[in-house]
Parts: structure tokens; C-alpha cells; sequence
């Protein structure tokens, strides 16, 4: 009888993806797993995917890289969050930001006040009661300060990272080749599958070397080399709700420090990103190619860059989706073969953060069990579509009428599940997170009133708390707020104080 257990790993693809994976496996399964991955040069990466959420951290934590280690060897810069800026309106701004939004009082969150004070007209902008979203406009960055009380808001920072995506996976690939992951240059060419179970046996390079393995691990992008041309997976499609299929990318130099938080302008057929590095400015935009021509939006791209253009515009085209089953038979798509949503709110490489830990937890033992493979594709299938609304929800709550495409949006019928969400904040301010899906309560009421949403209604417990006290506990929390942003040092000089450290 054939040894049942998954001896050797063959990861096809050294994207941010395949590395990623490589990086992890080497780091958690160790010697008992023989693990390859093969890329092709020639091919070569997307390449693009600078900016992220803040689970990178943990990542990072797992596999022992320290800030100090990834912020110098990806170039990178810390982020706060990301600023919207014309999505609601033209002309309106605001920042879904990491952090809390001020504090509870009992039972409810803090922004169940906050409509109230706002409803009587004693409130500020609910950025001013966040520390991340009130220290990213005026250039303010650190970590969490490890001697500051329990309930400063110094205590608690969350943060993400801007970084060089080629830089973060040859660092990768240095780690996991140093832990006995064997790359493999060159194209595969050929698939051989099980004759009657169809689950992969090999792959086969240009050279005619052949790598066998019990499981696969299609990292290969857009083309999901595995999962798609070979296994004929299927596709589901997200255009009707985010009808973008292109991007158009390019770096301009830096203009002045780096601003610790992501910009994303929404533009007449999409929006275009800013995405500061300590090197260069990273900028793409994003745009639906039914309602602008290339040129059109190459110019947009250039006419709104804050220094000088490094080289000519590069174009990416994409289908907005997912695969029917990430996992099938024995591969397992992750990164872009698995499918793709566009870098909005920064997911895609958290999606690939997230598979990994998913296949880890589901590893097999002996064979490809149904049971945990069902299990995994209904976990992936419902992170996906959960990311999917929280995007959607940008587009739909754009109150915009100068294009056809942002009339397209505003109009366009949306998922029951987000409907259901959208009336029951209209209502009184309500949410309930679902499950384990990416985004929390902060950042959903975040998006909701920075887009336009004004609940009628909140509460009835906040009506316990008499108006004086309410307005009194509204201005501390603004102006606590306030205070430790101004003890916070520039992002800049966090950032030269981080690489002058040893480690
Ligand atoms: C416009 C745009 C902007 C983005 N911005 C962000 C962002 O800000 N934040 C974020 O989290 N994500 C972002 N992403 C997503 C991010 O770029 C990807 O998730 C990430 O780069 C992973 O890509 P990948 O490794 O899956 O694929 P790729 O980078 O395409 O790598 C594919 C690999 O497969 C190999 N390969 C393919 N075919 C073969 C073959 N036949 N034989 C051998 N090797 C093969 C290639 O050589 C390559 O190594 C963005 C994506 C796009 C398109």
C-alpha cells in the first residue's frame, strides 16, 4: 500500500505568494516535509502589492522577522490607515484607520455616543477620537508605547506596513532556502494527473525535469497554472458589483517625508492609489475599461502624481472573483491563482496570509479527507465574499453623479447580506460582525459614516448617560486623543530612529 502521509510539497510560482507560502511551511512543517517550489524568470511576478492590513505583523511574528528586519529590507513605511478621499462626494475625505474609535462605556461602542453627541451637535469628526486616524494627517507615527497605562491610547497602536513587494519575497527566499526549501528555476510545461482520481502526480519543466509530490500548491497568478488550466476549477465573478478590470502603475519620486497612511482617490472610472516608500511613491489606477479608455487613464495617473514619474505607466488587466474550490483534489490556489479583488482596502496579501494558516490548521494527516477540504473552501469562500461587501460598500454609498460609472455604482443592486447591514446602521447605528470575517465593527462604522451614513437613531442605553455627562465624555476622549498625538514623533523620525538600531 502507498504511504498515505504528504511527504514532499511542490509550490509552482515564487510570487509574494509562493514565497510567502515556501517561508511558512519551512518555518512550521520543518524537516517532515520535503517542500520545492519552481518559478520561471521568464515569466517573472506581478510584482505590484506594496500596501497591507495589519496581520502582516503576525506573519512576520511567526516566521521571527522583527519591524527593524522588514523595514529595512523592503524599503518599507508604517501605515495608520487608509485615507478616501472624493468617495462619498466630491471633495469629502476620511480615514478608515486600525485603531479603536474611543472607548466603551459599558455595554456599547463608542461611536453609539458619538452619534448621539453628533445628532446634538457637540461632536467632532469621528477621526478625532481614534488615535490612528487622528495622528496619520498631521504625519504622526509610533508603535505601541510598552510603558504607557493599559488605557492610553498610546498603549495600543495597530499598524500595517507599506513595503517593496520584490523586496519582501527575495527576503523570503533567502529565509526559506536557509530552512531546506530547494528552488527550482525554470517553466512548467506539463501536467501529468492520476489517471482516473485526476489529482496531480507531477509537473514537468522545459528541461524535462520532472517534480513529483503529494500536494500542490498553484502560487502561479492569474493563470492558475494548476487549479485553472489543469484541474478546470471555475471561476465566480464579481464584476456586477466591482466592475474595475484594469490597473495602470507607476513610482514617482518622493515628495517630501513619507505620510504614515495610504491614500486611495476615487476618480471618474475608479480610483487611483498613493503608496509611500522610503524610496519612492508607489501609484496605480484602478479603472473599469468600460467607461475609460487607456490613455484617458494613463493621463489621469500622471496628472495626479506628487512627484516626478520613475518610467512609462505599466497596465495590469484582472477579472474581479474567486475560484468554486481554492482547495481541490490535492492543490491548494493561493495569491492570485485563487482569485483577485481589488487593493482597496489592501486584502489580497492577507488572503494569502490567511490560506496558509488555514491549510496549516487543516493540514492532512494521512490522505485528502472531503471533510477537511470542505471545510476549507467554505472558510475561504466566506472570507472572500465578506472582503467583497466590505469593498462594495465604497462604491454603493457614493452619492456621486458626474460619471456614468459612479451612476453605475450608486444604482447598481448590491448582496442581501450587505443590504441587511446598510438599513441596520441606517437605523441606529447598529453592527454585528459576522462570524470570523476580515474587517471588525471599527472599521465597517468607519466606512459607513465616512461615506454619508447618518443613523437616525441610536441606542436606548445611551440615553442612561445625562447630556452633560455625554458631552463631557466626548471632549475627554477628543482631547485625550488629541494630547497623545502631540507627545508622538514624526513618521520620519520613527522611522530613522528604527534604522539606526541594531538588530
Ligand atoms: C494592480 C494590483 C495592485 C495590487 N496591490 C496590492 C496591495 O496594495 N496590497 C495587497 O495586499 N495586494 C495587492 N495586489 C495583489 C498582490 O500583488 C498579489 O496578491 C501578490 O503579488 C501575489 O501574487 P502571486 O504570487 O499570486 O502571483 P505572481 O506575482 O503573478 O507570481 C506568479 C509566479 O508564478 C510563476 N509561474 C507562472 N507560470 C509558471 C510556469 N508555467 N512555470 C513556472 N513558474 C510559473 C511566475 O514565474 C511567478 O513566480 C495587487 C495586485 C494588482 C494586480
Amino acid at each position: 500500500m502507498n504511504d498515505p502521509h504528504i511527504k514532499n510539497i511542490v509550490i509552482v510560482g515564487g510570487g509574494t505568494a509562493g514565497w510567502m507560502a515556501a517561508a511558512a511551511f519551512a518555518r512550521v512543517l520543518g524537516t517532515q516535509v520535503k517542500v520545492r517550489l519552481v518559478e520561471s524568470e521568464a515569466i517573472g511576478t506581478v510584482g505590484v502589492g506594496e500596501a497591507t492590513v495589519p496581520h502582516l505583523k503576525l506573519f512576520n511574528d511567526l516566521l521571527g522577522i522583527s519591524d527593524i528586519e522588514f523595514i529595512r529590507q523592503t524599503r518599507g513605511t508604517f501605515k495608520l490607515g487608509i485615507q478616501f478621499n472624493d468617495w462619498g462626494h466630491l471633495g469629502d475625505s476620511y480615514i478608515h484607520g486600525f485603531g479603536h474609535i474611543g472607548h466603551s462605556l459599558g455595554l456599547l461602542p463608542f461611536h453609539q455616543y458619538w452619534i448621539k453627541a453628533s445628532q446634538h451637535g457637540f461632536a467632532r469628526d469621528l477621526a478625532a477620537y481614534s488615535i490612528n486616524t487622528a495622528a496619520a494627517p498631521r504625519g504622526k507615527f509610533m508603535t505601541s508605547a510598552q510603558d504607557a497605562p493599559a488605557h492610553s491610547p498610546l498603549a495600543d497602536i495597530p499598524y500595517a506596513y507599506h513595503f517593496d513587494a520584490s523586496g519582501y519575497a527575495r527576503y523570503l527566499r533567502g529565509y526559506a532556502e536557509a530552512r531546506g526549501v530547494k528552488r527550482i528555476e525554470g517553466k512548467v510545461c506539463k501536467v501529468r494527473q492520476h489517471p482516473e482520481t485526476g489529482f496531480v502526480e507531477s509537473v514537468t519543466l522545459e528541461n524535462g525535469e520532472v517534480l513529483e509530490g503529494e500536494l500542490f500548491i498553484d502560487c502561479s497568478g492569474f493563470r492558475g497554472l494548476l487549479i485553472e488550466q489543469t484541474l478546470e476549477t471555475g471561476f465566480i465573478d464579481f464584476t456586477h458589483w466591482l466592475p474595475c478590470d484594469r490597473a495602470l502603475t507607476v513610482g514617482c519620486e518622493n515628495a517630501g517625508p513619507p505620510p504614515p497612511y495610504t491614500r486611495a482617490t476615487a476618480q471618474t472610472a475608479g480610483w487611483q492609489w498613493r503608496i509611500p516608500l522610503q524610496h519612492r511613491i508607489g501609484n496605480g489606477y484602478v479603472y473599469s475599461s468600460a467607461h475609460i479608455s487607456d490613455d484617458e487613464a494613463a493621463a489621469t495617473l500622471l496628472a495626479n502624481l506628487d512627484g516626478p514619474a520613475l518610467g512609462e505607466p505599466r497596465q495590469l488587466h484582472f477579472v474581479t472573483g474567486m475560484r468554486r474550490k481554492f482547495w481541490n483534489k490535492n492543490v491548494v490556489a493561493l495569491g492570485l491563482s485563487s482569485g483577485f479583488m481589488e487593493p482597496l482596502e489592501s486584502t489580497s496579501i492577507f488572503l494569502i496570509q490567511s490560506g496558509i494558516a488555514r491549510l496549516l490548521n487543516l493540514f492532512p494527516r494521512e490522505g485528502f479527507s472531503e471533510v477537511l477540504i470542505d471545510r476549507y473552501n467554505a472558510q475561504a469562500q466566506f472570507e472572500f465574499e465578506r472582503i467583497r461587501d466590505f469593498l462594495i460598500l465604497h462604491y454603493k454609498l457614493t452619492t456621486r453623479e458626474d460619471s456614468d460609472f459612479w451612476n453605475q455604482c450608486r444604482t447598481m443592486s448590491i448582496p442581501g447580506v450587505l443590504q441587511d447591514t446598510l438599513e441596520l446602521f441606517r437605523d441606529s447605528g447598529r453592527f454585528f460582525r459576522q462570524a470570523e470575517e476580515m474587517f471588525a465593527e471599527v472599521s465597517w462604522v468607519q466606512v459607513m459614516i465616512g461615506q454619508g451614513i447618518e443613523p437616525r437613531g441610536y441606542h436606548p442605553l445611551v440615553d442612561q448617560v445625562p447630556d452633560k455627562e455625554l458631552r463631557a465624555f466626548v471632549a475627554d476622549t477628543a482631547r485625550v486623543i488629541d494630547s497623545c498625538v502631540d507627545a508622538m514623533p514624526a513618521h520620519q523620525v520613527f522611522l530613522d530612529r528604527l534604522q539606526s538600531m541594531k538588530g
